[in-house]
C-alpha cells in the first residue's frame, strides 16, 4: 500500500497526479470466507479492518449491496461527542472519541477530524440540572464536559441569539470540548483502504438475499453474484438490520425511520463549533466547504426510503431560525435523508445471537456515526472471541427480553417517545 505522505504527493504531482495506485481493489468473491460481514458502511468496514488489525483473522469479505459508504455513513451531519449520561453508553462512546482522536493517523489518510466541541443548548431550568448532573455523569466516567452560562455561549458561537426575547430563550449550555465533527466518506474510504491492505475483500454490487443455516448455526449466504460460505457472518447494515435478521428468521426491536439532513448555500467561516438543541430539536455546524449543514428530527413514519417530507425539513429550519436569525437570509441547497435503525432503548445492539455464528450490530438511531471506531472494534471482538468484549456487554440483544434495557436520553428521542 502507497503510504499517503507531502513525499507522495510531491511525487505524484510531478507526475500529473496519473499514477496514484487504486486505494483498495475490486476482487471476484472467494467460495468460503472465515468471517463475512453484510454492509460496507463505516460499521462493517471498521470491523473487517479491527478483524484483521487486532485479531490477525484477514480471510474476510465485506459484501455491500450498492456502494461503500453510500448508506448513512455518506449521510449523517457527522457530529461526533461522547457526552451520555449512562456509563453503558459514556465508556463506549469515550473509547470510540479516542479512537477518533489517533484515526488519521492509524489509517494513514485523512478524516479531518475537526475537535471544534459541541454545545447542547438549555432552554428551561430542569434542563439545566439535567445538563449539569449529566456532564457531572460525563467527567466521573473519564470524559470532558464544560458548563457554559450565556455569556459563554455567546463567545463561542457569536451568531447565537442569547437575548431573553428570543422565541425559545437559552439559559446555558453543555459543551464537550472534545467533540466536533469529521468527514464521513473519508472516514469509510480510510476503513476500506486500511481492511483491503490487510487482505480483507471488500465486494461492492452484491446484495445478501439469504442466510444459509444447519443445525442452528450460519453456513454462509445467498447473494446476487452467488452463493458464499463463511463460519461466522455479522451484519452492519443500519436501517436495514430488521430485514437482514429476518432472513436468519429473527425478528428484532427496531424500527426503520427515515432521518434527513440539508445544508445552506456556503458562507464565509461563521460558527466554528457545534450548536445542537434537544428542546427544539436541531443541530447545527458549518462544514469545511462553508455551507451550514443541519438536522433535526425523524419524519414520524416508518420507511425505507433515503428521502423525506417537506414538513421536517420546514420544522429544522424554523428551529434552526430561531436560534441563528441571521440564517434567515440564507438559501437552502441540499436535502436528502437515511433510514435509521430505531432501538427501542435508544442504545445499540452489538451482540451475539440465538444463532450460533450470527452477530448483529445495528440500532444505532440518530447517533451511530460518532460510534463508527468503538462499534468496529468491539464488534470484531464480539465475531473474533464469540463473546463480547466488556464495553458492549450492555449491548446484548437479550436485555430486551430479560428487562436490561440502557434508556439513555443523550442519544435523542426514540420511537417509544415519539
Ligand atoms: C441524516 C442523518 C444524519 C445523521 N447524523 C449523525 C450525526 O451527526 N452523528 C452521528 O453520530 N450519527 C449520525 N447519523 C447516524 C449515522 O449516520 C449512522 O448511525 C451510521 O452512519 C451507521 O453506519 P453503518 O455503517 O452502520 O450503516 P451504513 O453506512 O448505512 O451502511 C450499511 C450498508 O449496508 C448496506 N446493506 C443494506 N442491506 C444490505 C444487504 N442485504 N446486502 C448487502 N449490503 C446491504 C447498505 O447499502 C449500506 O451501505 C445520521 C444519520 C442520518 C441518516
Amino acid at each position: 500500500m502507497t503510504r499517503y505522505s507531502i513525499f507522495s504527493l510531491a511525487r505524484n504531482a510531478l507526475t500529473g497526479h496519473k499514477n496514484w495506485p487504486e486505494a483498495w481493489r475490486s476482487p471476484d468473491p472467494k467460495p468460503e470466507y472465515d468471517v463475512i460481514i453484510i454492509g460496507a458502511g463505516g460499521h462493517g468496514l471498521a470491523t473487517a479492518y479491527y478483524l484483521a488489525k487486532n485479531h490477525g483473522i484477514t480471510n474476510v469479505a465485506v459484501l455491500e449491496k450498492g456502494y461503500l459508504g453510500g448508506g448513512n455513513t455518506g449521510r449523517n451531519t457527522t457530529i461526533v461527542r461522547a457526552n451520555y449520561l449512562l456509563p453503558e453508553n459514556e465508556l463506549f462512546y469515550e473509547h470510540a472519541l479516542k479512537l477518533w482522536e489517533g484515526m488519521s493517523q492509524d489509517l494513514n489518510f485523512n478524516v479531518m477530524f475537526s475537535q471544534r466541541g459541541v454545545i447542547n443548548l438549555a432552554h428551561t431550568d430542569a434542563q439545566v440540572d439535567a445538563f449539569q448532573r449529566r456532564g457531572n455523569a460525563i467527567i466521573l466516567n473519564g470524559s470532558d464536559a464544560v458548563y457554559l452560562n450565556r455569556t459563554e455561549i455567546k463567545a463561542r458561537a457569536p451568531m447565537v441569539d442569547v437575548s431573553d426575547d428570543a422565541r425559545f430563550p437559552i439559559k446555558g449550555g453543555l459543551l464537550q470540548p472534545r467533540g466536533g465533527t469529521a468527514r464521513h466518506d473519508a472516514v469509510a474510504w480510510g476503513y476500506a483502504r486500511g481492511a483491503d491492505a490487510r487482505g480483507v475483500d471488500i465486494i461492492q454490487n452484491c446484495e445478501v438475499t439469504g442466510i444459509d443455516m444447519e443445525n442452528g448455526r450460519v453456513t454462509g449466504v445467498q447473494t446476487s453474484r452467488g452463493a458464499i460460505k463463511a463460519k461466522k457472518i455479522g451484519t452492519a447494515v443500519a436501517g436495514h438490520t430488521g430485514q437482514v435478521a429476518a432472513l436468519a428468521g429473527l425478528r428484532l426491536p427496531i424500527e426503520s425511520h427515515v432521518l434527513q439532513a440539508m445544508v445552506s448555500e456556503p458562507v464565509k467561516p461563521c460558527l466554528d463549533t457545534v450548536v445542537t438543541s434537544g428542546a427544539t430539536h436541531a443541530y447545527i455546524s458549518q462544514s469545511d466547504k462553508g455551507e451550514l449543514v443541519m438536522g433535526g428530527d425523524l419524519d414520524f413514519y416508518n420507511s425505507y426510503a433515503q428521502r423525506g417530507n417537506f414538513p421536517r425539513i420546514e420544522d429544522v429550519v424554523a428551529s434552526v431560525i430561531s436560534m441563528f436569525p441571521a440564517f434567515g437570509r440564507l438559501r437552502l441547497m441540499r436535502t436528502w435523508g437515511g433510514v435509521m435503525d430505531m432501538s427501542m432503548d435508544g442504545s445499540p445492539i452489538i451482540s451475539k445471537t440465538p444463532i450460533d455464528g450470527f452477530y448483529i450490530n445495528g440500532g444505532w438511531c440518530y447517533g451511530g456515526f460518532k460510534a463508527t471506531p468503538g462499534s468496529g472494534w468491539v464488534f470484531a471482538h464480539t465475531i473474533a472471541q464469540d463473546q463480547p468484549h466488556e464495553l458492549n456487554e450492555g449491548f446484548a440483544l437479550n436485555r430486551f427480553e430479560r428487562g436490561y434495557t440502557v434508556d439513555e436520553h443523550g442519544s435523542g428521542a426514540t420511537p417509544n417517545s415519539h
